[in-house]
């Protein structure tokens, strides 16, 4: 059954646990997908790039002062944001809203702790609000989460520090919980807060892996089948990729079996599994830079990014033209899938394959938004998690991989929602090519 070979694979990423880009668990996770890839038959390769990483150099503190009483909040620092003082900074907190130029204007934010409604883990901390900030001089920065975050503790989230252009550092910065920022604001006197993290940054060795399985075609023409293996440091990431990663697994397993057998699909299937995915999708913009070919001659990307959860439902985030997502929606209906088809980009390493408008599809089993948290683990998976999403890929594939032609291409207001996204978080390969 091909959920049990899924869940059997997702257990060895459970076994594993956390694996941040750059460190000794990714690497054995990556040994793990790249063995087998090559027992079920698939040429396999690595390709290896440096990322960014950061540590905290000590557990980062915030605590704030209300009727005379100082008091801790839980909280997260933002990857890579600025580092405070050694004794940390203490200022008075500001609320800044949505952090919009006119309310900043009105607050006078320099040198206060600005507190500014977000939901943290759909909107990370992005380029454009930071250009803002700096301007600001603000002494900290506190991002809340969604009222509807699941989590008991703040998500993981990170600064694009690598690829922002501001004038001054960044200011340090936190995630706070809804219900602490709600109760901050309920005070309507002055709070003090007192907020200390300082980071280690360095460079991190880490590799893509990839298991191709040659077409019959000799055009060249290739897909792409993807997830990423890396995690956040604050959680084991099972659903959060391992759960795509063992899917994307069980598809090449299958197509190897076929191929096995004779049956040979028309176009290459490359079967990646991204590092780097969550300080920035790093491994996958490296890896299209670093293999023009492959990029040029990929009609069609599939990517899994948050599967196996027990109670979920399912998302495609489509970016293709009108009639590819008309296709799409058909090999939905095909199989009797209801599912929600949005079109556009988030974080996905899709966005990456945006900048030459290659069509793709992302499956994100959405619901149970603890992702970046401890509690995306492996007690919340179940192995019939994983059927829906394995069926919808062979649905899917046995259509990409043969079809005739892919149309090519995006309507124009869907390449202008991806251009600036990517540009607003400095995601995405729009600011090297197509410009
Ligand atoms: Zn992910």
């Amino acid at each position: 059954m091909d959920q049990n070979i899924a869940f059997n694979h997702l257990k060895v990423f459970a076994d594993i646990g956390t694996r941040i880009a750059g460190t000794e668990p990714t690497k054995r996770a990556a040994d793990y997908i790249e063995k087998a890839f090559s027992h079920v038959g698939l040429e396999t390769n690595r390709h290896h790039f440096d990322i960014p990483m950061y540590s905290l150099k000590k557990p980062s503190t915030l605590q704030v002062k209300i009727n005379g009483k100082w008091q801790g909040l839980v909280h997260k620092a933002a990857w890579f944001a600025g580092d405070t003082p050694l004794d940390g900074v203490e200022a008075p907190l500001v609320y800044a809203q949505d952090g919009s130029e006119a309310v900043l204007k009105r607050i006078e934010p320099e040198g206060k702790v600005l507190l500014i409604a977000r939901d943290s883990y759909y909107n990370y901390p992005d380029d454009d609000i930071y250009r803002r900030l700096v301007k600001y001089k603000p002494a900290a920065v506190l991002f809340t989460t969604s009222a509807g975050w699941g989590g008991s503790e703040p998500p993981d989230v990170y600064y694009n520090f690598k690829t922002v252009d501001t004038e001054g550092e960044a200011p340090p910065t936190a995630v706070v919980l809804y219900s602490d920022a709600l109760e901050l604001l309920e005070h309507n006197h002055d709070i003090l807060v007192q907020y200390n993290a300082q980071y280690n940054r360095s460079e991190g060795a880490c590799a893509n892996v990839i298991g191709t399985l040659a077409g019959t075609d000799s055009t060249g023409e290739a897909i792409v089948i993807c997830a990423h293996f890396d995690s956040v440091p604050g959680g084991p990431g099972i659903g959060d990729d391992a759960g795509g990663i063992v899917t994307m697994m069980t598809l090449a397993e299958h197509y190897a079996n076929l191929a096995r057998k004779g049956i040979r699909q028309k176009r290459t299937m490359h079967f990646i599994a991204w590092s780097g995915h969550e300080v920035g999708l790093h491994g996958s913009r490296e890896f299209l830079r670093d293999n023009p070919d492959i990029f040029n001659n990929t009609k069609f990307v599939l990517n899994y990014d948050i599967v196996g959860n027990r109670i979920s439902t399912n998302t495609l985030m489509v970016s293709a033209s009108h009639q590819v997502t008309q296709e799409i929606t058909e090999v939905c209906e095909s199989l009797g899938y209801d599912w929600q088809i949005d079109a556009g980009v988030w974080g996905l390493d899709t966005t990456n394959f945006c900048s030459k408008e290659i069509p793709g599809v992302n499956l994100v089993q959405t619901l149970t938004n603890w992702n970046h948290t401890t509690r995306d683990n492996i007690k919340s998976c179940h192995p019939d998690s994983f059927i829906d999403p394995i069926i919808f890929g062979k649905g899917l594939l046995d259509w990409v991989a043969n079809a005739e032609s892919i149309q090519q291409g995006y309507p124009e207001d869907m390449n202008e929602v991806a251009r600036s996204y990517s540009e607003k978080y400095g995601w995405g390969l729009y600011q090297e090519i197509n410009v």
